[in-house]
């Protein structure tokens, strides 16, 4: 059987009622949950000639559910739910998914103090977490000295998935329940017809729809430009490095986030894989590019070297251990730190699913749900509804000022209470 993402673009750009502009995590994400939903006309438009060939392709691949509010934690148990569901209906695409759980570690008395609020938000929707001493936390972690870790919080249900593998299950299941996909397809232009969405305009051709889906990820912005709306999302970098194999390093070992220092890291086969919150968050102005230009990005050796410097206390070794592969990118960050999700009531059909703050991949089963709440529930909770793009609307953006919030919302991804 050909691998899903090896198959020939659609030729069938028939009209569609749902037509999703994006095919990475959250795109693809988004049709599987409107397909699961009965919502079976979705063609999925990429402009690259495969699936998840961008942001989507260079994610670690956590699934971390310990959050600071009740919502964002039960967001974050339905993707994990929905990533082992995936993982156990086998067939030829599956997630990755490795439910090896995570730990967390506290340096200082204030973040003491927030594990045992998290421990009360969990505890509250469910979540099994649980404050484990330093002992225990060795034979979880063999190979990690826990030097000045003051407590340690496990979750045993989280884990980590490979993201390519995320979206060939995606693309596997909906293709199954009817969804298309046409890789090498660009959006050129969203054609309305009485103020709502009519069409879209495609390097293919034209194609009749109901509904654009914009999740176009770092050109998310310029997408929604298309029908006059301007949203404040601001891609800002991010990056890791996975080192070469190292003793005692294998697949099985939990996940690990260090919030005062910034940092997070599983094993990726025999190597470690590193990534961290940068403290000169680097953002780029989308107004400065265009939708058919790729923004410019490079690896900061300068920054990898940093993440390996501090956590060099807590496993001896990394600092002078060779980089076999850097991972880098442009997630998308919103001033407010929070998703957008949901058609915009300016222009009827057009639908917003990005500003996934770093988290599209893990978060995009969830918000796949709240996009079907949001199109479709006769009631959506307050909650979706301070989701919605129309937060934004008729606000004229100090591009700058966008920046900087948008940056301060990179930097504090691990601050307390955030
Ligand atoms: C180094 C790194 C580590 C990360 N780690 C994690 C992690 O551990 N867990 C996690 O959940 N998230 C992680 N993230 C964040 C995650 O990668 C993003 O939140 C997620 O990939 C966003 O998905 P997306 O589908 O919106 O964007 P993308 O994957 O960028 O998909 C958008 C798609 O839209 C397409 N597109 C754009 N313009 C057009 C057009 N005109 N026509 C047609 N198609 C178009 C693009 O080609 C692209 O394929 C990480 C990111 C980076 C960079």
């Amino acid at each position: 059987m050909t691998s899903p993402d090896l198959r020939p673009p659609t030729s069938d750009l028939s009209p569609a009622e749902f037509v999703i502009i994006g095919g990475g995590a959250v795109g693809c994400g988004m049709a599987y949950a409107l397909a699961k939903a009965g919502h079976t006309d979705v063609l999925v438009i990429e402009k690259e000639p495969s699936l998840c060939n961008v942001t989507s392709s260079q994610g670690a691949g956590l699934c971390g559910q310990i959050r600071s509010s009740a919502e964002r934690t039960r967001l974050a148990m339905f993707s994990a739910r929905t990533f082992k569901e995936l993982e156990a209906a086998g067939g030829p695409a599956r997630p990755n998914w490795h439910a090896v759980g995570s730990l967390r570690l506290a340096h200082s008395d204030a973040r003491v103090a927030e594990f045992a609020r998290l421990k009360q938000v969990s505890d509250e929707v469910g979540l099994e977490v649980e404050l484990i001493d330093i002992g225990r936390a060795k034979k979880l972690w063999p190979n990690m000295t826990f030097a000045g870790i003051q407590a340690v919080l496990w979750c045993p249900t989280d884990g980590y998935m490979d993201p390519r593998s995320v979206v060939r299950t995606y693309e596997h299941h909906s293709r199954q329940l009817g969804v298309r996909f046409a890789t090498d397809t660009a959006l050129a232009g969203i054609e309305l017809r009485e103020g709502r969405v009519a069409a879209v305009r495609t390097s293919r051709g034209t194609i009749d729809c109901r509904f654009a889906i914009n999740a176009a990820g770092a050109h998310a912005y310029h997408v929604a430009k298309l029908v006059g709306l301007e949203l404040p999302i601001v891609p800002v970098r991010h990056e890791y490095f996975v080192s070469v194999p190292l003793p005692g390093m294998h697949p099985g070992l939990p996940v690990l986030r260090i919030p005062d220092i910034g940092l997070y890291l599983r094993a990726d086969g025999e190597g470690l894989l590193v990534g961290g919150w940068e403290e000169t968050a680097v953002s780029t102005n989308p107004t400065g590019f265009g939708l058919t230009d790729e923004p410019p990005l490079n690896a900061d050796q300068e920054v990898l070297a940093g993440f390996a410097e501090r956590m060099e206390p807590l496993f001896p070794g990394v600092r002078d251990a060779a980089s076999a592969r850097v991972a880098k990118g442009w997630p998308t960050f919103t001033p407010d730190g929070r998703f957008i999700v949901g058609e915009s009531r300016r222009v009827p059909g057009f639908v917003m699913a990005g500003g996934c703050n770093a988290h599209g991949i893990s978060g995009s089963p969830g918000l796949g749900q709240h996009l079907v709440e949001a199109l479709f529930s006769p009631q959506p909770s307050p909650y979706i509804k301070s989701l919605s793009p129309d937060r934004f609307d008729g606000q004229t953006w100090d591009w700058e000022t966008v920046r900087s919030q948008a940056e301060k919302i990179y930097r504090e991804y691990y601050g307390i209470g955030c």
